[in-house]
């Protein structure tokens, strides 16, 4: 997956691949980049943890892995593609959410 930016004008995060593995040899390649100038963002630590409630009444805990541009300084957080900038909730609980309201509309 392409990392992506999210969360509009002035965003932190990036949303990236779940693998961790994945992340982490993109970021020694230097193939993740500030979404503010497009240099290269590298290692910088982690975000804080996040709990994030799954299908289920399941529970994920997180520690996004946080990048720093080269160039700017700018710092972002990488959010795996199963949770979303500012929610409690993993994706594929808001998306069945929206899914089950979509239905009700209809009848
Ligand atoms: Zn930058």
């Amino acid at each position: 997956m392409v990392p992506t930016a999210a969360g509009g004008e002035g965003c932190r995060v990036l949303v990236v691949d779940e693998d961790p593995v994945q992340v982490e040899r993109l970021l020694r390649r230097g193939q993740l980049t500030c979404p503010g100038c497009s240099d290269r963002a590298a290692g910088w630590g982690h975000a804080r943890p996040r709990r994030v409630r799954d299908c289920f009444g399941a529970v994920l805990r997180l520690r996004p892995r946080r990048v720093r541009c080269v160039d700017c300084s700018a710092t972002h957080v990488l959010l795996p593609e199963m949770v979303l900038p500012r929610r409690a909730d993993a994706s594929r609980v808001v998306g069945a959410g929206l899914v089950d309201d979509t239905r009700r509309r209809k009848v």
